[in-house]
């Protein structure tokens, strides 16, 4: 059995499994089929209800395992909530994504590697609050705080700040993070 679901209240597929582990293939408007491909059940065709909306989808290729993953990611982080909308980095060579917290006054970005090759579950790679004028006033905080939530909620705990500059030191230590003195420079999240 697959894991999932990825969210609550998230319905499965026909053969039981979640998308994205389930892909639909292709519609056959003549049969009034749709083809899904599953990781665990591979392709198989079922009768669309009369009243669902069919979309008449041609071939659509299988997804690669990568995909599916950060697929899986985007999933879990779409229930982040707090203001957040979550978007994928789809230029990225890894599962990273951009999280955009408004907060009315100002707009605090945070972008995200999951699961990155340093080992680090939450790769924080980069963080700003625009405008200006409202840095300083605890946002970037609140930001990181529901980030927080959400990674322990998902069992990630090696949690890090990459690359941190000189000025930023004081608002990661302010955040509980502490730092690993590394060559990178890299904070760590002290749970
Ligand atoms: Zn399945």
């Amino acid at each position: 059995m697959m894991p999932g679901p990825y969210f609550e209240g998230q319905v499965k597929a026909v053969c039981g499994c979640y998308y994205p582990d389930v892909t639909r293939l292709r519609d056959n408007p003549n049969e009034r089929t749709q083809t899904n491909f599953c990781i665990a059940h591979e392709s198989y065709d079922f009768l669309v209800d009369k009243d669902k909306e069919f979309n008449g989808v041609n071939e659509t290729p299988i997804p690669t395992d990568k995909w599916r993953e950060s697929e899986r990611w985007r999933l879990r982080l779409v229930r982040l909530g707090g203001h957040c909308s979550v978007r994928k980095d789809e230029g990225a060579c890894e599962h990273a994504f951009v999280l955009t917290f408004d907060f009315m006054t100002a707009v605090t970005t945070i972008r995200i590697v999951l699961d990155d090759a340093s080992g680090a579950h939450v790769a924080i790679t980069n963080m700003t609050t625009l405008p200006e004028s409202e840095m300083r006033k605890g946002q970037g905080s609140a930001a990181l705080r529901i980030l927080l939530g959400w990674a322990h909620n998902n069992d990630l705990w090696d949690i890090r700040a990459v690359q941190v500059q000189p000025q930023s030191k004081l608002f990661w230590e302010k955040n509980g993070f502490a730092p690993l003195n590394n060559a990178t420079s890299d904070f760590q999240y002290q749970r």
